[in-house]
């Protein structure tokens, strides 16, 4: 994709998601830091990586001010590469990794900012809590002793598939969840507020149906080879 398409659509979905107050992760994974910097000049601070050594490396060569988002499944002897510098990480998906980050946040003085990742899709992903196991973390002593980090939200991937019904009742099902944990684990902290849904092929539904935060990357950056 030239830099002209890229930054089109660029500002269109940005567009559509200031009306929304949503925010756009820019997903550059695979992407070379020349096509970074084409949209940090326009004005892109948020990007999302899914693996460490890039995003790691993307980090150090990149301009400071970028809030560099993890969304993909992290193992616990890598959280501490982006422990020092990460903005948000999407993809907690066990108490064990949460653990492991507060750690490592403690380590470097710092909360870090994390979303609970949902398994809401039909295909059998490894990856995500269901809301028991989440809520059940939420509610032992020993998620209580964490306090370097902070429960911003909740992040899901809906199947890929053509079938938009399903993707739509499979947002639906994140939102659902996100109220119940909002309501009985974070009902007076304001900093529990993300819902992480929607990628190129499926983010109109998704603001549709409540997610705050996109998290976009072929659709900006053109296909990955
Ligand atoms: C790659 C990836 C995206 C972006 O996917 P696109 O279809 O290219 O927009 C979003 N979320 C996660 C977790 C990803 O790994």
């Amino acid at each position: 994709m030239d830099t002209y398409t890229s930054i089109k659509h660029f500002q269109d979905i940005k567009e559509e998601l200031n009306r929304r107050e949503a925010t756009l992760v820019a997903v550059s994974k695979t992407k070379p830091n020349e096509m970074i910097m084409d949209l940090y000049e326009s004005g892109q601070l948020d990007f999302g990586e899914n693996r460490v050594q890039e995003l790691v490396e993307k980090y150090e060569y990149l301009p400071k001010d970028i809030r560099w988002h993890a969304i993909g499944h992290l193992q616990t002897n890598k959280v501490k590469y982006i422990a020092p510098f990460v903005h948000l990480i999407h993809s907690v998906d066990s108490f064990k990794v949460l653990k492991e980050i507060n750690k490592q946040a403690e380590r470097q003085e710092r909360t870090i900012d994390c979303l609970l990742q949902f398994k809401i899709a039909e295909e059998d992903t490894k990856y995500g809590f269901d809301i028991e196991t989440a809520r059940a973390m939420l509610d032992s002593t020993e998620f209580e002793k964490l306090k370097n980090v902070r429960m911003a939200g909740v992040m899901g991937m809906a199947t890929f598939t053509e079938n938009e019904d399903q993707v739509r009742s499979e947002f639906k099902n994140l939102k659902f969840i996100f109220d119940i944990i909002k309501e009985h684990h974070f009902n007076s902290e304001e900093s529990f507020r993300e819902i992480s849904m929607g990628m190129s092929g499926d983010y109109h539904i998704a603001l549709e149906e409540g997610s705050t935060m996109i998290r976009i990357g072929s659709l900006l950056f053109g296909a990955r080879g």
